[in-house]
Order: structure tokens, then sequence, then C-alpha cells
């Protein structure tokens, strides 16, 4: 099989504003990817650029895919290791473009098979327990949120976005809490807002409240004091998002004694191979992953999920932002259905995910 042809088109999404400890977001946009080949089979790929985390911006995929695909022309999308290995050594990072790339090769292979891509790569769970995220507001209208969350569209984990305000953060989460119920599990993402000691008081008081784990407490380069961190704290667990871009990274911060999980994103690392190389790491050092996402339309959501699907030790899954996109509207529909929190992906070669495009 080799490939014929590659396009690719701007989305640009609207969305009720969310706030984290670094920046405010109201719109995404989003570049999908459409790989043609001589077989009649086509693939789709898509990329998030978020250029804190990555340093990408829709401009550079643009630039990133230009560059990049003409040697692609004739390639076999089942040679998707020497694909990265191209990828790789014509741009370091650019993890939302390599992962339009990924995605296509992985759809077009699934169809090509006749198999969903999360059989293909392992086929360990086809449902998902997928949790819902509440950004940064007042400690009440968190809690409200939290119960709408709860009550009405069935959730049972709630991950909650801190970082600005140690206080604020306990009091939100304590808040949360006597919302929900006991039964409700809690995850807490700081995304690079504390120091050490501000990270050691926020967590005592989390602990109070039953949160799980707490995600990227440190700046993302700041290895000898995640390490001291997690002498620092117990019952309670700690992630990495930020800090995780890849197998290297992975393999460093676990050595390092950094986390007890990792959060893996197609859009930081480029995709479900490289994904797969994370989590392989991470089940290598005993840890565990979850895969979590950026602005992602229901095709790179469907990837994630996908990804979690295949490995054993990707037990947890963010994958919720599909749900403040129109994707029917966009023209992007499958992949799968969730209900009450629980994500079943379709049975359909490929991802299973229809565009219009
Ligand atoms: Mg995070």
């Amino acid at each position: 099989m080799k490939i014929t042809d590659i396009r690719w088109e701007k989305v640009r999404v609207g969305m009720e504003p969310f706030k984290i400890s670094f920046a405010t977001i109201d719109a995404a946009e989003i570049m999908i990817l459409k790989v043609t080949t001589d077989t009649g089979i086509t693939g789709y790929g898509e990329a998030s650029p978020f250029s804190p985390v990555t340093g990408e911006t829709i401009d550079s995929v643009d630039a990133f895919l230009r560059t990049v695909t003409p040697g692609m022309i004739g390639m076999d999308p089942f040679e998707i290791e020497r694909i990265h290995f191209m990828m790789d050594h014509t741009f370091t990072g650019n993890g939302a473009a390599k992962c339009a790339v990924d995605l296509a090769m992985y759809d077009i292979m699934g169809k090509s098979a006749g198999v969903p891509v999360w059989k293909l790569i392992g086929g360990f769970r086809g449902e998902i327990e997928n949790d819902t995220t509440i950004g940064i507001m007042a400690p009440e209208d968190m809690a409200k949120t939290a119960v709408h969350f709860v009550k009405d569209l069935g959730y049972r984990i709630l991950k909650v976005k801190v970082g600005i305000d140690p206080d604020d953060d306990i009091r939100a989460l304590a808040l949360i809490r006597e919302a929900v119920g006991p039964d409700v599990r809690l995850r807490v993402d700081a995304n690079q807002g504390y120091d050490v000691s501000r990270a050691v008081y926020a967590l005592e008081g989390f602990k109070k409240a039953g949160v799980d784990a707490v995600e990227q407490c440190l700046p993302w380069w700041d290895r000898a004091h995640m390490a001291e961190l997690k002498t620092k704290v117990s019952g309670i667990a700690l992630m990495l998002d930020e800090a995780v871009h890849d197998e290297k990274d992975a393999a460093a911060l676990l050595a390092g004694g950094c986390a007890d999980i990792l959060n893996i994103k197609l859009m930081k690392c480029g995709g479900i191979l490289p994904g797969l190389k994370i989590a392989d790491v991470a089940g290598a050092f005993g840890a565990t992953c979850m895969v979590g996402c950026m602005m992602e339309s229901r095709l790179a959501i469907t990837a994630g999920l996908s990804l979690i699907a295949s490995r054993s030790c990707a037990a947890e899954a963010d994958c919720d932002s599909y749900y403040i996109f129109d994707d029917a509207k966009a023209g992007i529909t499958g992949g799968f259905v969730e209900e009450n929190g629980v994500a079943r992906l379709y049975n359909e070669p490929g991802f299973g995910v229809k565009i219009n495009f």
C-alpha cells in the first residue's frame, strides 16, 4: 500500500471559557489531516496544538505538514516506526503535528486490516470509565458544577483544576466532596502552579477530601523537586503531565522517583506509537498511566481512548474535551458512545470516525 495524497484543513471551535492555573481557554483551532492511498483507503488524523505545552500553533502545524508530507508520498502507512523516524529527524518536538500524521496512519492500518485500532494495537478493554473536568472558579461554583456532572450526567470520576491559591483549592475540594458524597473518585490537576512547600500544604488538605491523585504540582522541568515532593507526601498518588513528552522523559522521571502515574497525551508525544512506548515504559516501572487530552475533537479522543483500551497499565481516562466541541456541526461523528461516564469504542475498522472532508 502506498500513500498517494495528503491534505489538511483548519477547524476553529469556540467554547465556554475554561480556566486552569496558567491560562483561560475560550477557543481552539485544530487541524484535520486526510491521507489517501493507492488502495482507495483513506485515513484521518488530527493536531490540536496548545502552545504553552508543546510550543505549537495552528500555523506551525501547517508549516510542519508542508515540510514533511511531500516525502511521505509513496510510503506505506504500516511503516509507522520509519515514518516517525523521518519526522523526528526533520523536527524535534511538534507533538501535535506528528500526532496528525500518526493517527491517519493508524486509521488506515485499521481499515486495511478490517479491525478497530484499539484491537490492532492491543485490545485489552473495550469499555473505559471516563472522567470530566471542573475548571477553576469560586469554590462554591465548582461544587455546584460537580453536582451537575454527577447527578445529571452520571460521572463517577471528577478531575478538578487547581494551582492558583492553595487555601481556595483545599476549600474547593472540601466543598466538592461534601456535595457529591463519598463514592465519587476525585483527582486534582495543579498544572505546575505550586512549589514544594505549597504542594505539601495543599496535598495534606486534599487527602482530607479523599483525593486519589494530584497532577503536575511543580514546573515541568523541575525534576529534582518532583523527587523531593514524592518523599514528603504519602497516601495520595503523584501524577505528571507537562513533564512527560516522550518515553525518554517517562524513563528518567520514573527512575528518578518523581511520580506514580504518567498522563499521556497524544498531542504531547506525537500520536499512538509514541504513546504506546510511554505506556510500556510505565508498565516496566510498575507505574500506571492516564490518557488525557488537549482541546481535541471526537477523532483524537477516539484515538486516546483506543490507547487506553490497548494497555492494561493505562487504566485511567481523562478524555473529555469532545464534550465542549460541537463535533456534529464540525462534521465529525462516530468512534465511541459515552453514557454515565463510560465510553464504549466502536467495533468498526480504523477509528470508526466519520468526517465530512
Ligand atoms: Mg494536566
